[in-house]
């Protein structure tokens, strides 16, 4: 007999599995399809972030820092560490063991709140039917009053660069590796390339990071970008912009990658290389001929504001679908679209989505970059505060950095909050929620802020702004 459900989710990544749960805690009968099997052929949850995305990098991430701090990082507080030694095995174990907890813990929520897994491949069929088919080739077929699909991404694959996932690896193998190459090369300078770079670079890889625009970080703002790019060149990563990769060729486990930059054709040999030049879509027999449902001319599936298809009933949210793809804002559309489909009216604010590069000095950023808002002609007062003249910063010994906080000149209304430098992700969440309530830099500057803590520094930022700045000389004053 069909199984009836009010909703089916296809895919069980931060998008889905949010999706799932809320739909069910809100009454939801509620099924989620998942193909994804660990390495013992098991069911894992969680998608691209827990599995080989946000937690195993910021796992490695962590990791390696505490290694690179114990060599370069104690001297200065009279600590001595000369025979800090790497177990790369153990390293990659402890995320491992990191992975198994959080997949883990996504299988138990679902039976928490009565999400019914179903194991296996979902395709959408006409009539908001879908067709499950096992890992033993099995089919049934359920029928959901709403469907949402959470198929998320998987890596771009290039031609001049092709994934064999022992000497050329994707995002996934470089989250792998059981010893530090010597020499590693990084294709392409975004998010992930810089994060998974300076895993390996801290542990004492030389990297090259091959990046084919002329711009460092085009998304961040300018003088973030800027005082990024100085920071990283200054830590000995080789960031080559203007460098597009037109081939490589494997031999003896090295790489020759050829490229072409401003001085003509170049070549450089790798122990390694991680081809990290962005995601795209999963659709890949996700839906039928006759399903319905339009994709955009990037092979995203088309959704409204509000995640709807050109079916109605069936929703799409994440990494499949337009905009930024993050965790964060795959699981608010999955929270919205389940709200939307109980008869509640969520929206979502997309203008307040935080980036976060998770790399040493961090950067972070919410809302407008500078260059933004004067293309829109809209006139700003930017408040800056550097680290260097915090001193909680300088208890840390972490110094680097800054906090930028624009706000319209004419309302004072923060606009934008940049941060680069130590906990920069959560001082731009302190941004972010004063933005959603509508926060004035006035309004932030008026604020009691605990001493001694980072978070000074976006405090006096924004007192910067209208020139009222007291640990750091104004700009202008009013
Ligand atoms: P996914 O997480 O990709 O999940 C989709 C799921 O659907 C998968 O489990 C897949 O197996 C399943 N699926 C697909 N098709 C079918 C089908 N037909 N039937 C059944 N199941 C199916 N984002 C951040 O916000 N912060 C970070 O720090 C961060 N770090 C990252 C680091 C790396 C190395 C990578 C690769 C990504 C990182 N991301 C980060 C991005 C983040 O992982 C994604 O934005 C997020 O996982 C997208 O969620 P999703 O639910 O849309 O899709
Ligand atoms: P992101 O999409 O943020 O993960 O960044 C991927 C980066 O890879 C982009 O900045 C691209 O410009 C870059 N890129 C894509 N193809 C190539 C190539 N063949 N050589 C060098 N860089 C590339």
């Amino acid at each position: 007999m069909t199984q009836k459900f009010d909703v089916v989710v296809i895919g069980a990544g931060p998008g889905g599995y949010v999706a799932a749960i809320k739909a069910a805690q809100l009454g939801l009968k509620t099924a989620c399809i998942e193909k994804y099997q660990d390495k013992e052929g098991k069911a894992a949850l969680g998608g691209t972030c827990l599995n080989v995305g946000c937690i195993p990098s910021k796992a490695l991430l962590d990791s390696s820092w505490k290694y690179h701090e114990a060599h370069e990082g104690f001297a200065i507080h009279g600590i001595e560490a000369k025979s800090v030694t790497i177990d790369v095995p153990a390293m990659i174990g402890r995320k491992a063991n990191i992975v198994k907890n959080l997949t883990g813990g996504v299988a138990t929520l679902f039976k928490a709140n009565g999400v019914t897994l179903l194991e296996g491949h979902g395709k959408l069929l006409a009539n908001k039917q879908v067709e499950v088919t096992g890992s033993d080739g099995k089919t049934q077929i359920v029928e959901a009053g709403s469907v949402i699909l959470a198929s998320g991404s998987k890596p771009i694959d290039i031609p001049p660069a092709p994934v064999d996932q022992d000497v050329i690896v994707d995002s996934t193998g470089a989250l792998e590796f059981q010893s530090v190459p010597k020499k590693l090369g990084v294709i392409g300078a975004g998010v992930i390339g810089l994060e998974l770079g300076s895993v390996w670079a801290r542990l004492g890889a030389e990297v090259t990071v091959l990046e084919a625009l002329d711009k460092f970080l085009p998304a961040a703002d300018e003088q973030i970008a800027k005082e990024a790019l100085k920071t990283f060149t200054k830590q000995g990563l080789k960031i080559r912009l203007g460098a597009r990769v037109t081939g490589s060729e494997v031999k003896k486990k090295q790489v020759t990658v050829n490229f072409t930059d401003a001085e003509g054709e170049q070549k450089i040999v790798f122990d390694k290389l991680i081809v990290a030049v962005g995601r795209r879509p999963v659709t890949t027999d996700l839906l039928a001929a006759d399903s319905g449902v339009d994709m955009d001319e990037r092979g995203f599936i088309f959704v409204d504001d509000q995640c709807a298809t050109s079916v109605p009933g069936v929703y799409a949210i994440g990494d499949v679908v337009r905009g930024a793809m993050l965790a964060h804002k795959a699981s608010e559309e999955g929270i919205m679209v389940a709200e939307r489909i109980a008869g509640h009216k969520a929206q979502m604010n997309y203008d307040l989505i935080p980036s976060v590069i998770y790399t040493h000095p961090e950067i972070a950023w919410v809302g407008k970059t500078e260059q933004q808002l004067k293309t829109e002609g809209v006139a700003v007062n930017v408040g800056t505060f550097p680290f260097a003249a915090s001193g909680r910063a300088m208890a840390a010994n972490d110094t680097g950095g800054m906090v930028k906080v624009i706000a319209d000149a004419a309302t004072d209304r923060v606009l934008g909050v940049h941060v680069i430098g130590p906990s920069a992700a959560e001082l731009v969440q302190q941004g972010a929620i004063g933005m959603e309530f509508g926060t004035s830099a006035e309004d932030l500057g008026m604020m009691v802020f605990s001493h001694p803590t980072l978070s000074e520094a976006l405090h006096e930022a924004a007192l910067a702004v209208n020139g009222h700045a007291i640990h750091i000389a104004n700009r202008k004053k009013r």
